[in-house]
């Protein structure tokens, strides 16, 4: 069965690779970017980038009306800020509301706006990108303050929308990407793009309602909380 799926931030990284991935295998792609005019390797790959600022309230109310009428069988809510770690003493208080507003608001904003359309799909599934730096179980190395709890603050979203939705067969999971090479993870992480979304595809492909309000990693393995 092929899928329509909407992809934030789906410009560049992971959110771009999840789109490539998803159109080679033939699922239809919605593929939101903060600039349409400039994600060039969007337009290379033939899909039609849409306009979307997951902090905007207006942005997401005009795709919210875009979409209209329209099915999505998974929300894949990858678009994100980090790392840059500053240490105690150094706490930028308004990046960190920025990195919450990014992080693990927008999701929010994106599964209530995208309700209907998502409650007219047939796959029912909503997919967080979070990571390992949001588990609190994991925190042996401290630092990275607004990442970590702006991560941690979407884990806690995601399971109150796994509780909320049950009742609609609608699945909500936390994803965590590895350590991957992009923009944000640097060319030294271990991970490539390709290997970390086709294991995500891989995993994503096997939820189920009885693993939402659950949080696994690109091989499948459960996190910690
Ligand atoms: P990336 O290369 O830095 O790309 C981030 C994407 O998010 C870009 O498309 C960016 O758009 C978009 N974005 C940022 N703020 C946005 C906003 N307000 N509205 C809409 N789009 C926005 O990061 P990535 O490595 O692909 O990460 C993707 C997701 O995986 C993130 O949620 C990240 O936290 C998570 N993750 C990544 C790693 C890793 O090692 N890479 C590890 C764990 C978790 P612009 O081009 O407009 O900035």
């Amino acid at each position: 069965m092929s899928l329509d799926v909407l992809v934030t931030g789906a410009n560049r990284g992971i959110g771009l690779e999840f789109v490539r991935q998803l159109s080679a295998r033939g699922d239809r792609v919605t593929a939101c970017c903060r600039r349409p005019a400039d994600a060039t390797e969007l337009l290379a790959l033939g899909v039609e980038p849409v306009a979307l600022d997951v902090t905007d309230p207006d942005s997401v109310a005009a795709l919210r009306e875009r979409l209209y009428g329209r099915a999505i069988d998974l929300l894949l809510n990858n678009a994100g800020v980090g790392v840059r770690g500053r240490p105690l003493g150094r706490i930028d208080y308004a990046e960190c509301l920025a990195f919450f507003d990014t992080n693990a608001l927008g999701p929010l904003r994106l599964v209530e706006a995208l309700l209907p359309a998502l409650r007219a799909g047939r796959r029912r599934l909503v997919v967080n990108m979070t990571s390992k730096m949001g588990s609190i179980a994991d925190n042996t190395s401290g630092d990275a303050y607004a990442y970590r709890a702006s991560k941690a603050a979407l884990n806690m979203i995601t399971r109150s929308l796994a509780v909320d939705l049950a009742d609609e067969g609608i699945a909500c999971v936390v994803l965590h990407p590895g350590w991957v090479q992009t923009d944000m993870g640097g060319a030294g992480a271990p991970v490539s793009v390709q290997d970390s979304v086709a294991g995500l595809l891989a995993v994503i492909d096997s939820l189920a309602i009885e693993h939402s309000g659950r949080f696994f990693d690109y091989l499948g393995q459960e996190v910690p909380w």
